[in-house]
């Protein structure tokens, strides 16, 4: 004997309809010029990083660092960040195929800085940075691909509706002493010009 099983019965068909317009009703409302909650620009796969700590009491998250992992792959930037003995890690992995991993929650310290100071003499960058690691090999010669720049910059896009960003620093210009980091080597900073934030980069000038 047969029996037939419809696999969706009209009844769910109106209930996923109903859900659906919810959402997109949530995704739409706003108020303000923020865009909403809902509204996700980039899709974040988890990779969890076992190196974080607590950010201070009372802290504004106010910098976004950016780096390259001198290394070829997010899969190898995220087994270093697993490394019980690498005691380093940052928020976010930036894939050459775009493709976005988090390691570490926003809340939380990442520990992709080490020994830092920035352009306004403040010390301990990454109680009060999002650290952004940039799949390169570091060499001088790798290339930044389109498709990560894309999804870098819709990561800093999203990061600056969420945090109030003043500044975008290279880990370069933040390393102390001054001269122990070179990275992120080479990155074309023109293509964050337009969200209209500070951005340094290079070595920092001399006091
Ligand atoms: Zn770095």
């Amino acid at each position: 004997m047969c029996r037939r099983i419809p696999l969706v019965r009209a009844k769910d068909i109106v209930r996923a309809r109903v859900f659906i317009a919810v959402i997109a009703f949530a995704a739409t409302s706003t108020s303000g010029s923020r865009l909403p909650r809902l509204f996700i620009p980039v899709a974040i796969t988890s990779y969890p990083a076992i190196h974080l700590s607590p950010r201070p009491n009372n802290t504004t998250v106010d910098t976004i660092v950016l780096h390259h992992t001198a290394n070829d792959s997010v899969w190898a930037t995220t087994k270093w960040f697993q490394n019980p003995t690498s005691r380093v890690s940052a928020h976010f992995t930036v894939g050459k195929d775009g493709s976005i991993a988090q390691h570490v929650s926003t809340e939380m310290t990442a520990w992709h800085a080490g020994v830092s100071q920035d352009g306004k003499g403040r010390r301990a960058v990454n109680r009060y940075s999002i650290g952004i690691e940039l799949v390169n090999r570091g060499d001088g010669s790798d290339p930044w691909t389109p498709a990560q720049l894309k999804a870098t910059i819709l990561l800093i896009g999203a990061l600056l509706r969420d945090f109030p960003i003043r500044q975008i620093v290279s880990h370069e210009f933040v390393a102390r002493p001054v001269g122990r980091k070179n990275d992120p080597i080479n990155f074309p900073w023109n293509t964050l010009t337009h969200f209209g934030v500070p951005l340094h980069f290079g070595e920092p000038k001399p006091n």
